[in-house]
């Protein structure tokens, strides 16, 4: 694997599941994480207690990413801390699942907001401190949904679809700058987002993912570090799949 010794990385849902699975692995390799979460101040600090080691090397910031003013104070924050970050992966991300004719208006508002704008609050702020250095690295986490749809994720669908659209204007206006912006879309991966499947779906679902099985955490964490890392330096608006072959 590859070496983030001395790199700033910003995470956002690093409190839980796939983020902070990504966290500890850029932990491991050497690199400072700061780490945003929403409002669950146990499951922070249940992070927190198990790196051990690395605690150090990681702070844990509450910050709702769909609010602007938010983000920006927070970017101002790190800006007076560590100049500059190198890594932004926008992972934090959130599902309120109904029939398009039954969704009321904040189910959809709520999913746009925190998906999509909250992947643009974020990758405005990095982008003006990665500019200034001529090099960084984005992943922005999307999902299957955005291109194959599913059945009752029209709110969803439309972010994780949004968000790709972003990556791909975004890499044109920052690939001068070295600055790649990638995505990284898993599959069925074990978290709490999917935690509402009843075993009848978890059987169903499995029995559609050619590899009968649904992904483990640090199996989407490699593929983002290595997005991350100085080895994909050619790579950018492109969509990397997880997913068992989905
Ligand atoms: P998860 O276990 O539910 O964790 C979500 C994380 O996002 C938590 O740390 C949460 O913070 C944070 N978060 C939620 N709303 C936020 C907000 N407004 N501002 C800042 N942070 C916020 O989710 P996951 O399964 O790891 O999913 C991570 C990403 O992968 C999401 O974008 C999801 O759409 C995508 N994905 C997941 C799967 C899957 O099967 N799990 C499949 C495809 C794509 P708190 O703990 O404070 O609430």
């Amino acid at each position: 694997m590859t070496d983030f010794k001395g790199q700033t990385v910003v995470v956002s849902g690093a409190s839980r599941g796939i983020g902070k699975a990504i966290s500890l692995a850029f932990l491991e390799q050497g690199a400072t994480v700061i780490g945003v979460y929403a409002g669950n101040h146990a499951a922070a600090e249940r992070f927190l207690e198990e790196c051990g080691m690395f605690k150090g090397r990681l702070q844990l910031q509450q910050c709702d990413i769909s609010d602007a003013t938010q983000v920006s104070t927070l970017f101002q924050k790190i800006e007076v801390e560590f100049d500059t970050i190198d890594v932004l992966i926008n992972n934090a991300g959130v599902r309120q699942d109904k029939l398009l004719a039954l969704m009321d208006d904040k189910s959809w508002q709520k999913v746009i907001d925190i998906n999509l704008t909250g992947t643009f609050n974020m990758c405005r702020s990095a982008v003006l401190l990665m500019m200034k250095q001529k090099y960084g690295r984005i992943v922005n986490i999307t999902s299957p949904v955005a291109t194959i749809g599913f059945t009752g994720q029209t709110n969803y669908g439309a972010s994780k679809a949004g968000q790709i659209g972003l990556t791909r204007s975004l890499c044109k206006e920052t690939a001068r700058k070295k600055i790649t912006v990638n995505c990284v879309s898993p599959g069925f991966i074990d978290t709490e987002l999917i935690d509402d499947l009843s075993p009848e779906q978890v059987k169903e679902y499995k029995k559609i993912v050619p590899m009968r099985r649904f992904g483990k955490v640090n199996e989407i964490a490699d593929a983002v570090l290595f997005l991350a890392s100085k080895k994909a330096s050619y790579i950018t608006g492109t969509v990397l799949d997880v997913n068992g072959g989905l």
